[in-house]
This record gives structure tokens, C-alpha cells and sequence, in this order.
């Protein structure tokens, strides 16, 4: 077996070799890994297209084993941290476990729309609010596979699952009807913008929600999405988990 860093080496010779055979393209790879990476660690923010130039490495990345592998990485760890918290809590096995939370995201973490952006160029098309909203109507979304798996880890344990989106009130149906069709049940709410969340950025927003949630008595520990605006803020969970995202921003 070929050690980590002699598939290191292998794989900066071949992408050496070719990038001899094809400047442009290789030269451009590079390039938006470091773009990529830094979106993720929220260095790069506010964009609001997919640069042209890494059209093809998103989406490589995107339908590759790369994105599902991230996903599943990140999400190890909360299910680490789940058990952690399960197995030195007092009150494990009684009601008053239910108090502890989890809140998930559901556009790119509990649902991925990756059917949808394969169809309009992995984020290089400006977002369209008709188009989207087609797309969700249709309830066709497929779960995140490490998510559907933390879901339901977390639901077995007996903590609560929120789900806690970004989509409005009127898309409550529709995203009910797409949470069972990818396997989703057992969700403790769903809580979806309402007419006075209009205008209200996504951070105060779930922000407002998330302390609505230990207002009821819930403690949050564990909080999962693909953007930092789910995960920042205030009440944002003992811990939070960040999936990653190539395909849009949300502030
Ligand atoms: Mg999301």
C-alpha cells in the first residue's frame, strides 16, 4: 500500500505532467481549491456567483465522492459530540433528556438541491427565485446522506431535532412533504421565516429563533448548516457544525 505522502507525491507529479499537456485547465484547479477553502472558513464572503474559471471544479466536487466525504467528516464529529453529551448526562434515559437540542439547517444540510444547481451550473448562474422555488415544490430534494444518518442518531438518543430554515411559511407543505420523501420523520419543528421575518438577515433571524428555543427551556447543543449564517449570531449551540457549500452564499 502506497503511503499517504507517496500519493501526495503521485499526485503533484501526474497534476505536474499534466499540467504541461494543458496549462489553462490546470493551472486553474489550484486556484479554486484555495478559492473553495477559503469560502468555507468564511474568509471570502458576500459573492454571489461561482467564479466562471472553477465551474468544473465545483461540480466535480460537487458529484464526486469529495463533497459526500467532507459531509460525512463534519458530521462524524457531531455525532461524536452527541455521544459525548448523551453518555455524561444525568438524565439520559428520563423525558427531561428531550430538552437538549439539535438544530439542523435544511438546504444544503438536511436537503441538497445538488439535482437542481447540476441543472444551472453548480452556482456559475445567478440565483432565480422562480426557478428555486419550482425546484422546491417539487418536494424531489434528496437527504444529505450523513445527515439523514446524525438525524437519526440524534432522534434515537432521544435528543429534540429542529429544523430551522431559511424558506418561508408558505413553503411549510412542501418542505414537509420533501423532509418525509428523503426519509426524514420524528422532527420535534420545523420553523420557517414568517411575514415579520421578512427583510430580517439570516443571522438575527435564526438567531431570534434559536433564543425563542432556550426561552421554551430547550438547551441547544449541537447546531448544523452549510452557511455561517446559521451558525452565528447569538444562542448558536454549544457546538456548531459547518458543512460545506461551493454553490452560494447566504449572509
Ligand atoms: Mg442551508
Amino acid at each position: 500500500m502506497a503511503s499517504p505522502l507517496l500519493k501526495l507525491l503521485i499526485v503533484v507529479v501526474v497534476g505536474a505532467a499534466c499540467s504541461s499537456a494543458g496549462a489553462a485547465a490546470s493551472y486553474r484547479q489550484p486556484l479554486c481549491y484555495s478559492w473553495r477553502f477559503n469560502v468555507e472558513v468564511n474568509n471570502v464572503r458576500d459573492w454571489t456567483v461561482v467564479p466562471e474559471a472553477c465551474e468544473s471544479y465545483v461540480a466535480s466536487y460537487m458529484s464526486g465522492d469529495a463533497y459526500q466525504e467532507d459531509s460525512r467528516e463534519a458530521l462524524q464529529q457531531a455525532l461524536s459530540f452527541a455521544y459525548l453529551v448523551f453518555n455524561s448526562s444525568s438524565s439520559a434515559s428520563s423525558p427531561a433528556f428531550s430538552y437538549n437540542a439539535w438544530v439542523l439547517d435544511i438546504d444544503e444540510t438536511s436537503l441538497s438541491n445538488a439535482p437542481y444547481y447540476a441543472e444551472h451550473r453548480f452556482g456559475v448562474e445567478a440565483y432565480n427565485d422562480t426557478l428555486f422555488n419550482a425546484w422546491i415544490s417539487e418536494a424531489a430534494a434528496p437527504a444529505l446522506p450523513a445527515t439523514l444518518n446524525l438525524f437519526n442518531t440524534l432522534k434515537n438518543l432521544g435528543f429534540s431535532v429542529f429544523f430551522l430554515t431559511g424558506r418561508s411559511e408558505d413553503k411549510r407543505n412542501a418542505t414537509i412533504a420533501n423532509l418525509l420523501n428523503a426519509g426524514y420523520s420524528g422532527w420535534e419543528g420545523l420553523i420557517l421565516r414568517q411575514s415579520e421575518d421578512a427583510g430580517v438577515t439570516a443571522v438575527l433571524y435564526k438567531s431570534g429563533k434559536r433564543k425563542a428555543l432556550e426561552d421554551l427551556g430547550y438547551f441547544i447543543v449541537g447546531n448544523v448548516g452549510d452557511q455561517w449564517s446559521d451558525l452565528s449570531g447569538y444562542s448558536v449551540g454549544s457546538r456548531v457544525f459547518k458543512l460545506p457549500n461551493p454553490m452560494y452564499y447566504v449572509a
